[in-house]
């Protein structure tokens, strides 16, 4: 395949000479250490956790988190470029966009002690973040919780579960959102950092068994009187957790959208070179009206999403984006990449539902993106508040 590029075949308005580097070393990076794996991971559930190092000293794990905390002291531009390099190569394994959710959490939310604990091994590898909101009874409505953490004599004691946790499996460090005062409501609700290693009250569950995204360790959590010190409650107060979720949530929305357009964009590239060279009645798929008037429209969605996902980069760096905008960006580019991957399947005939075909990969690993990091549904009913 030829090497993949924004569908405008212009360079995004934030790309600069610098970055341009950057995406060479990451995808050269991707194509050693991500694609040779994908079959074994899958087969496994789960990376391997040799990669967070590798990643650690390529510096991808926290890109935009500063220097001072071990980050790699660069903006969104630099996380996305990883993201997006990551989208070209097909790769749903590598967990890292949770990873960089939990380090801005920290980041933004933490205590200095918090981040000077914490970045550091985040960003280079030596701990894995994940972050528990879901629980067997509550996705959607977050209120409706059960986890708890009640302070004991030297510590938090969580308990409960959660489930469909990305990096479940080989989390060392869990942001877990818990009610600290179950009979306050939303102010009751905290975010615990949880370290999961010498921790008998902890374990994990099943690796689940996914429609797509198999090489992504999802998992169930459970925690029997788990300990959590009591200065590791996000920010040191309790009660911020759905304030905090509130603020955060926008960037881990905007990131499911960078991941999307560079899916859409690859779709499009795959299906142009097949349709390209498959033959039937005399000529190529291309040939054919049809296709190429499927592929005109898919060419002008994605490079309306990429016209739109580019300023939402913009913003995201400047630090102006806005929760209802970036519910926007996860909700269309995500039924847009659906949309635009079974057109692309249908394109492909047999061969695309087949998976040693990347778009069939595509196919199976796109559908959660409507559900996870808030339903798309949830996505409208926060944009609707805005009119
Ligand atoms: C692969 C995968 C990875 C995930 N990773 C994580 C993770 O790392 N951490 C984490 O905490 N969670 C994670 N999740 C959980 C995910 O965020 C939830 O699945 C999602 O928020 C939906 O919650 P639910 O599954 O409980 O569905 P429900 O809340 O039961 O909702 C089901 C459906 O009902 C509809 N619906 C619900 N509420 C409304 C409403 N108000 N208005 C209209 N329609 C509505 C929507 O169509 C929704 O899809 C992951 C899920 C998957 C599948």
């Amino acid at each position: 395949m030829a090497a993949l590029m924004n569908v405008t075949g212009k360079a995004s308005s934030w790309m600069t000479p610098e970055l341009e580097d950057l995406r060479d070393a990451v995808r050269r990076f991707v194509d050693s250490e991500i694609v040779p794996n994908q079959e074994r991971w899958r087969k496994q559930q789960h990376v391997d956790r040799a990669l967070w190092h590798k990643g650690g000293e390529m510096g991808i794990l926290c890109a935009d988190i500063p220097e001072q905390y071990g980050g790699s002291g660069g903006t969104f531009a630099h996380q996305s470029v990883v993201f997006e390099e990551l989208g070209y190569a097909g790769d749903m394994a590598f967990g890292i966009h949770v990873h960089a959710i939990v380090a801005h959490y920290i980041l933004n939310q933490g205590t200095e002690a918090q981040k000077q604990t914490y970045l550091p091994r985040l960003a280079n590898g030596d701990m894995i973040a994940a972050i528990a909101m879901s629980e067997p009874g509550a996705g959607s409505d977050l209120k409706g919780i059960r986890t708890t953490a009640v302070r004991g004599p030297d510590g938090y004691q969580v308990n409960g579960s959660k489930t469909f946790i990305s990096n479940g499996y080989l989390a060392d460090l869990i942001a877990v959102v818990v009610k600290t005062d179950p009979q306050a409501g939303a102010k009751g609700v905290s975010l615990l950092l949880l370290e999961t290693k010498d921790n008998p009250g902890f374990r994990v569950g099943r690796i689940l068994e996914k429609v797509g995204q198999k090489g992504q360790d999802t998992c169930e959590l459970f925690f029997d009187n788990a300990h959590v010190p009591f200065e590791n409650v996000l920010g040191g107060v309790e009660g911020q957790g759905f304030a905090q979720l509130m603020t955060e949530l926008p960037y881990e929305r905007t990131i499911l959208g960078v991941s999307g357009v560079a899916a859409i964009e690859r779709a499009l590239q795959l299906t142009v070179e097949h349709t390209r060279e498959r033959k039937a009645f005399g000529q190529t798929l291309m040939d054919m009206q049809n296709t190429r008037f499927v592929l005109a429209e898919i060419k002008t969605e994605a490079t309306i999403a990429r016209i739109f996902i580019d300023r939402c980069i913009e913003d995201t760096i400047a630090g102006d984006m806005d929760t209802v905008r970036a519910s926007m960006a996860k909700y269309w580019i995500s039924d847009l990449q659906c949309k635009v991957i079974d057109q692309c399947v249908q394109l492909f005939g047999g061969y695309g539902y087949m998976l040693e075909y990347p778009i069939a990969q595509m196919y199976v690993d796109a559908r959660v993106q409507r559900i996870y990091g808030g339903a798309n549904e949830i996505m409208k009913e926060i944009i609707a508040r805005s009119l």
